[in-house]
């Protein structure tokens, strides 16, 4: 892939900004490759690791910020750990989530997993632990696939693999705690939860896809 990166690019503060946020030095990657040989998810990427590091060197913030990479990271920490040069990529790739989302860039086909997490956080600091039936109901409410995966639930509640009622765990007091204090999350799940962009972004995708379908 060619890219055409004019003077302002490699100026810009990006480098030095994520490198000041993160505390890793971006700078010292010397392109091995490794990070993107042991990624599992590599394989659906649009840029790999290694390129989404020397576009960061680059300055190329606004293709960083728009890649499927960022979104699709499973945070395993493989590329952090075969990193010769000690750079926490998966830290780099959580910063980068951060940052396109406080920028409302998601890419179209990614909306779910910011959704999803934002789901299951709040999930967490309602009962301490998933429950299962709220994150799924909620999310098929949200991203407008209402019935998905609906002819598995008596299956599994039959198995026991999902409760109807949601447990809490007996100290939900501190880890609610926990979440207040930490001034991110908390804002987090109040105000991009319900993110009114999110969802209409999700419910739009969905009626494009059956439109598309129709065709
Ligand atoms: S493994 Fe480390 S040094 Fe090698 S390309 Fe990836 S980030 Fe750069
Ligand atoms: S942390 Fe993300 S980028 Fe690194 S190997 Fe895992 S999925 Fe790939």
């Amino acid at each position: 892939m060619k890219w055409f990166i004019s003077h302002n690019t490699i100026k810009s503060p990006f480098l030095e900004i994520l490198q000041q946020d993160c505390g890793e030095k971006i700078s010292h990657c010397y392109q091995c490759g490794k990070c993107s040989a042991g990624c599992p998810i590599a394989f659906q990427m649009d840029y790999l690791p290694n390129q989404i590091i020397r576009m960061v060197q680059l300055g190329m913030e606004d293709e960083v910020l728009a890649s499927k990479t960022i979104w699709l990271c499973v945070s395993c920490l493989t590329c952090t750990v075969r990193c010769p040069r000690e750079i926490d990529i998966a830290e780099i790739m959580d910063y980068l989530r951060r940052r396109a989302y406080k920028k409302g860039i998601i890419p179209l086909e990614e909306t779910e997993i910011p959704l999803f997490n934002k789901i299951f956080l709040r999930n967490i600091e309602l009962f301490g632990r998933l429950y299962e039936m709220g994150l799924i109901g909620m999310f098929n409410l949200l991203s407008g696939e209402f019935f998905k995966d609906v002819s598995l639930a008596p299956k599994m509640f039959l198995k026991q693999k999902i409760g109807i009622l949601p447990h809490r765990i007996k100290n939900l007091k501190e880890l609610r705690e926990i979440f207040k204090k930490s001034g991110k999350l908390g804002r987090a799940k109040r105000d991009k939860l319900l993110h009114p962009k999110l969802i209409f972004l999700n419910l739009s995708r969905k009626f494009i896809g059956k439109i598309e379908r129709l065709k």
